[in-house]
């Protein structure tokens, strides 16, 4: 139980990598409060299998992308809660195309959500570690922020954007205790990647060394190390979890 009396808040922990990253916080004594845009209703069978764990979970609806949603959800967690430890900033959207067929709306959509949700929440979130003197945040980045991608150029952005705003608020916190890290996972089963063909599927699997692709497990395990004291003198680190992908 290395996270007993910790709090930690996921975005975008409903489903996917974020609710494989609750059950592991929660496996290891972690309070849980998932933050989503999705509805109550569809988050709800989460916090279920949370509490079914034996867990403390909470739902709370709150959009990234929208600093006074964050703010305000920020505020009542740590109202509700009596602190937070433990930030996952895991909340993205993907919207794939050529740069050719890419609109600005498309791409202001991606970088609102993933790299401008990643900062609301750091910067929602700042005062209160800093007072702390404690804490940790964790942002999903992406292998295609290290290396880009043909289709990807909204999303690869905002990827390489969240390593920048990692390494430089690991600069800024670390003499308060507090450790910002990013995690680089690359091809992931989870219904952000069930949309491509069995062809496409096949064909990144066979470029990976590890030839297959990982699971949501394996990304929350290389969270659930992060956020724990194992990983005290660890800031401002990109960590693969990509079967070396990108290596
Ligand atoms: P997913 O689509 O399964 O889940 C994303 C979650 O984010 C959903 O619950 C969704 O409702 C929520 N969300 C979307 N917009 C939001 C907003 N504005 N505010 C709050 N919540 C919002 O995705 P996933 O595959 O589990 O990915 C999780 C993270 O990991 C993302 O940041 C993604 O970019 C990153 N990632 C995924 C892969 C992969 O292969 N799946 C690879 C690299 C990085």
């Amino acid at each position: 139980m290395k996270l007993e009396g910790k709090i930690a808040l996921v975005t975008g922990g409903s489903r996917g990598i974020g609710f494989a990253t609750c059950k592991k916080l929660a496996s290891e004594g972690a309070t849980i409060i998932i933050t989503d845009i999705c509805d109550e209703e569809k988050a709800a069978p989460a916090i279920k299998e949370l509490e079914e764990m034996g867990a403390k979970a909470k739902f709370y609806k709150s959009d990234v992308s929208n600093f006074e949603s964050a703010q305000e959800t920020v505020n009542a967690v740590i109202k509700d809660f009596g602190g937070l430890d433990i930030l996952v900033n895991n909340a993205g959207i993907v919207r794939d195309m050529l740069m050719v067929k890419m609109t600005e709306a498309d791409f202001d959509a991606v970088i609102n959500v993933n790299l401008k949700g990643t900062y609301n929440m750091m910067k929602a979130t700042y005062k209160h570690f800093m007072k702390q003197r404690s804490g940790r945040i964790i942002s999903l980045a992406s292998v295609v922020g290290i290396m880009g991608n043909a289709g990807q150029a909204n999303y690869s952005a905002s990827k390489a954007g969240i390593i920048g705003l990692t390494k430089s608020v690991a600069k800024e916190l670390g003499g308060r205790n507090v450790t910002v890290n990013a995690i680089a996972p690359g091809y992931i089963a989870t219904d952000m990647t069930d949309q491509l063909s069995d062809k496409a599927k096949d064909m990144i699997s066979s470029g990976i060394p590890m030839k297959r692709a990982g699971s949501p497990e394996d990304v929350a395990n290389a969270i659930c190390f992060l956020a724990s004291d194992d990983a005290s003198y660890i800031t401002g680190e990109v960590l693969r979890v990509d079967g070396g992908m990108a290596m």
